[in-house]
């Protein structure tokens, strides 16, 4: 178990789309366990792989619950239902904030870490993750996706109290 590099803002790697993975092997396995170290550490609800360096289509979440914590390879987002206005932010994104309009419902289906088929149904905060990691996935970004007028700039020792993916 590790931390890894965080990607930030302007690294291309966080514009590409992310690769399948077709087999879950032991550097995928360590990858997810590094990835929930990273996310952890930087108190983030959410890290994708990307973030990290690595274009393969792995999120990992934490919603700091019992039973909120996954790992999910290759995630689809198979359903989408209703709106909501979220307030957001990316670990990639230190030092911004902005609302965002996201799905209130959703359904992901995934593989396990064990190679298990899992479908999620979520809804508010988890549904808000999921898609903002699957995001990651396919190359986007937050801030394409902020309201506009919306976006706040931080400066690094003021205190912002909103959720980073
Ligand atoms: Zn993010």
């Amino acid at each position: 178990m590790a931390i890894r590099n965080l990607r930030y803002e302007g690294d291309e790697i966080l514009s590409k789309r992310a690769r399948e993975i077709e087999v879950i092997d032991d550097k995928i396995k360590e990858l997810a366990a590094d990835m929930i170290d990273t996310m952890h550490k930087w108190d983030g609800v959410g890290l994708a792989a990307p973030q990290v360096g690595v274009l393969k289509r792995l999120i990992v979440i934490d919603l700091y619950e019992e039973g909120t914590q996954y790992t999910l390879i290759n995630p689809v987002l198979v359903k989408q239902k209703g709106e909501q206005e979220v307030e957001e932010g990316c670990l990639s994104f230190p030092n911004k904030f902005g609302k965002v309009i996201r799905p209130k419902e959703v359904e992901v289906e995934a593989l396990d870490i064990n190679g298990k088929k899992v479908k999620i149904k979520a809804k508010d905060l988890l549904a808000q993750a999921l898609c903002h990691e699957i995001d990651h996935l396919n190359g986007i970004v937050f801030t394409c996706k902020v309201e506009p007028g919306t976006l706040e700039v931080v400066t690094p020792n003021s205190n912002n109290e909103s959720k980073k993916e």
